[in-house]
């Protein structure tokens, strides 16, 4: 029998399962909805014979000698630097804006003076939030704020999340903070790399263990009951623990509503070109409906003749027909998950992990590390 059983199979669930099976040599059960591991960093070779990640770029960045080390048990990597330009007035510059994006869209004696009272205020190498920026009080730098605003955030924002920026929480914009200096790499994290054989070999690695079952094309419905305080597991108790990745206000019914989400039409596109673009992500902040256009082969280069792009365009996330992708937040969203994290606490063995079942923007080294921890917090 089982003693555990987990739902989802995506980089939380399959930590989780991983960690159970190798260290304690306990019994688990892995349920996963959909036709494959991976959840959202699923990753495919497409007919081009370029390995695509079907639910959206994922760019493993960290800083943690813990995550990297871990992964590195279950995957060879390639290292990989990413770089992210945005489309500006026709011109394609470095973006999180930086020093480098400032000369090459304004004049050079607009552009050296900010320079000099940018660094001079903040320091070089500073990253400041666009948030902040616009709240600095001189007038020559919350001009640039508000020409970075409206050229990179404003309608971009829109886009992605049906908002404007300073209506959402600060941690989402403060995600792509202005640089002052001229590294053009989207992020300045230690450990930058992409799995050498894709997200997807390295789950299933993790998830290959004598102990772990692997149920694909099963929702948790089918197995699991939640009723009175009790967890029912093919219609008898269940004395083991469950580790929930999935949606916590679908677990319960939506019984306080749904918890909002955005989503991605995610439209592949297969040119007849050798390359598209310069780097592997250029980002629409106000030309046209995506956000951004991702070429995989500079993720996995080949020697494939044509290449393959991916548009974003972000949606709505409604349940049953699309993928549910950022948790939106908002003071009203944050208390109605915490209504539900009530129900939840009814059941002393359910333990809720993951971007889904604790409405949380994480990246995927902080799922990483959160399922870590709440392996030894909860389950050691
Ligand atoms: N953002 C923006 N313009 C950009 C890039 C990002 O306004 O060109 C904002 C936007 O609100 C976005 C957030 O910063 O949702 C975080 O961006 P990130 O690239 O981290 O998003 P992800 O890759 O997780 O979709």
């Amino acid at each position: 029998m089982f003693k555990y059983i987990i739902v989802g199979a995506g980089l939380a669930g399959s930590v989780m399962a991983e960690r159970i099976a190798s260290q304690l040599g306990e019994r688990v059960l892995v349920v996963e909805r959909r036709r494959h591991v991976g959840g959202n960093c699923y990753d495919e070779v497409d007919d081009n014979g370029i390995l695509v990640h079907r639910y959206g770029p994922h760019i493993l960045h960290t800083d943690s000698e813990e995550v990297f080390h871990y992964l590195s048990g279950f995957s060879e990597w390639r290292e990989y630097q990413h770089r992210v330009l945005g489309f500006i007035d026709g011109a394609k510059v470095p973006l999180p804006f930086n020093l480098n994006s400032l000369r090459m869209l304004l004049p050079q004696s607009l552009a050296e003076r900010l320079e000099e009272k940018l660094v001079g205020r903040y320091g070089f190498g500073a990253r400041v939030p666009i948030l902040e920026l616009r709240e600095s009080g001189d007038p020559d730098i919350e001009f640039l704020a508000d020409y970075v605003y409206r050229k990179v955030f404003l309608n971009y924002t829109r886009k992605q999340w049906g908002l404007k920026p300073e209506e959402m929480d600060p941690e989402v914009t403060g995600r792509v903070p202005v640089v002052l200096s001229r590294d053009d790499r989207y992020f300045t994290d230690r450990y930058q790399a992409v799995p050498r054989d894709g997200y997807t070999a390295m789950v299933e690695r993790m998830l290959d263990h004598p102990c772990i079952k692997l149920m694909l094309n099963t929702s948790h419905h089918e197995v699991l009951e939640l009723r009175d305080g009790q967890i029912h597991f093919m219609g008898s108790e269940f004395r083991g623990k469950v580790i929930f990745t999935g949606k916590i206000d679908e677990l319960f019914g939506y019984r306080y509503g749904e918890l909002p989400y955005r989503s991605l039409d995610l439209q592949f596109e297969s040119a007849d070109t050798e390359w598209f673009q310069e780097v592997a992500t250029v980002n629409y902040p106000n030309d046209y409906d995506f956000t951004r256009i991702t070429e995989f082969k500079h993720l996995h280069p080949t020697d494939s003749r044509r290449t393959t792009l991916l548009r974003e365009y972000p949606c709505t996330h409604i349940d049953g027909e699309n993928e549910a992708c950022y948790p939106v937040f908002t003071d009203e969203t944050r208390a109605k998950y915490e209504r539900y994290l009530e129900l939840a606490r009814e059941f002393e063995d359910l333990i809720l992990v993951g971007r889904l079942a604790e409405y949380r923007y994480y990246d995927m080294d902080d799922i990483v590390l959160r399922a870590l921890q709440v392996f030894e917090e909860r389950i050691l």
